[in-house]
């Protein structure tokens, strides 16, 4: 089977940015990715919070990051990953034609538009229902058209409409907006669009094409038509979860539950970017995610090969596990290693505050503490307060 040492799937800004700081580490980084890098930002017709760029089109500062990752030797695979497992401990990378073993993976998959689901949605994907203003805004010239939702996407998606659309409904469950104040504001001057309020979408008609959409009015129970050419979706998103779906903690609605290092409720297995349980889903904290996941799998990744090959691999092991923030420790650390040397014992010293993974792993109570191993199993642990105590260990 193919090893890889880090493997990030989805390149996305979250993805990019783990792939530049996993090579910048002198990594081996595989990034997986089905159809064109890039992820959301590739249907974002503009953005102008990435700071340094005032003003660049998604999908330019899309490509952008991928020449960034490409300049550091990213290998891309285009391949479409089913899922991530642990079999004996190791990571397998389940893809449509391969397996692949790593010591780390990243979880970059992002997330996408959820659907409605009212009667007539599925019927007319492509035929006036869209979940994309950028890919379908130009098919509405001087139509009228409808947009779903009250958070920031559909306001601003629907401000953005009206570069091509004649009028624009903005049809939303209450009677305000949840998006912030700015894009409310610019939406509501704008004299093509009209809120729909206390509204939701019953079904939607059309022989065809898109010619009408049913509302009910939730506080008046009053049905009325709406006639439309098209009806863009904005009622929120949803992650990619599916490779890691019962195997990581997640919230409610599939959000991959991590902790400030990107770390997952599996060893050696990050999230970063919208597929995680967050609070603001903007490219710059996507890219800010990768960035630490990478970090984290980079300090995972240097421990794991090292430390198995010092501790879990040989026949016999007793190790010295210390602090190095603590002087007492490191002091007695550094007189256990000359006297063993003198009885000529072999101790391997092992500094547990930069590698606490490898202590929890090994259950010790803290440090300081001398371990005995045997083919990678504990067989004895002691916390030695004194030398005296370490010498009588290693006897
Ligand atoms: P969102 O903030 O979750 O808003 C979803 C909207 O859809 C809400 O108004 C919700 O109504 C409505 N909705 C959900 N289910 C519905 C249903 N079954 N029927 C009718 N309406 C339904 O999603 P989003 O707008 O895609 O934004 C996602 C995140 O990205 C947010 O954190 C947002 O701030 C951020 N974002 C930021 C920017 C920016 O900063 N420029 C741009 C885009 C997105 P209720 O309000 O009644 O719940």
């Amino acid at each position: 089977m193919e090893k890889r040492e880090l493997v990030i799937i989805g390149a996305g800004p979250a993805g990019l940015t783990a792939a530049i700081y996993g090579r910048r580490a002198g990594l081996d980084v595989l990034l997986l990715e089905k159809g064109t890098p890039g992820g959301q930002i590739n249907i974002t017709d503009e953005i102008e919070n990435w700071p340094g760029v005032k003003h660049a089109s998604g999908q330019e500062l899309g490509n952008m990051f991928r020449e960034h990752a490409e300049k550091f030797n990213t290998e891309f695979r285009d391949t479409d990953v089913r899922k991530v497992e642990i079999r004996e401990g190791r990571k397998i990378v389940v893809t449509e034609k391969e397996e692949i073993e790593a010591e780390a993976v990243i979880i970059c998959t992002g997330a996408y538009f959820r659907r409605l689901g009212c009667e007539g949605e599925a019927e007319h994907i492509g035929q006036g229902v869209s979940y994309c203003a950028v890919c379908d805004g130009a098919f509405f010239e001087d139509e009228t058209i409808a947009v779903i939702g009250g958070g920031n996407t559909a306001v601003e998606e629907g401000t953005y409409l009206t570069k091509f659309a004649k009028k624009v409904y903005i049809v939303h469950r209450r009677d305000e907006f949840r998006a912030d104040r700015a894009a409310i504001e610019h939406a509501l001057s704008n004299p093509k669009i009209e809120p729909v309020w206390n509204s939701v979408v019953e079904r939607i008609e059309g022989d065809g094409m898109v010619e009408n959409i049913v509302l009910k009015n939730v506080k008046t129970g009053e049905v009325s038509n709406l006639a439309v050419a098209g009806v863009f979706m904005f009622v929120g998103q949803a992650p990619y979860d599916e490779p890691v779906r019962g195997l990581v903690k997640a919230a409610k609605g599939g959000w991959i539950i991590t902790n400030e290092d990107m770390e997952t409720s599996v060893e050696g297995i990050y999230a970063a970017g919208d597929v995680r349980e967050k609070g603001l889903r903007q490219v710059i904290t996507a890219a800010g995610d990768g960035a630490v996941a990478a970090m984290s799998a980079v300090s995972y990744i240097n421990e794991q090969v090292h430390l198995r090959s010092l501790l879990m691999e040989p026949e016999h092991v007793v190790a010295f596990f210390y602090s190095s923030i603590d002087g007492n420790q490191v002091q007695l650390s550094e007189k256990a290693l000359k006297e063993a040397e003198t009885m000529g014992k072999k101790l391997t010293l092992v500094d547990g505050y930069r590698n606490g993974k490898m202590v929890e792993k090994l259950e010790l109570p803290g440090m300081p503490t001398l371990v005995e191993l045997r083919k990678g199993e504990v067989v004895r642990t002691e916390s030695p307060a004194t030398l005296e105590k370490v010498l009588s260990f290693l006897k």
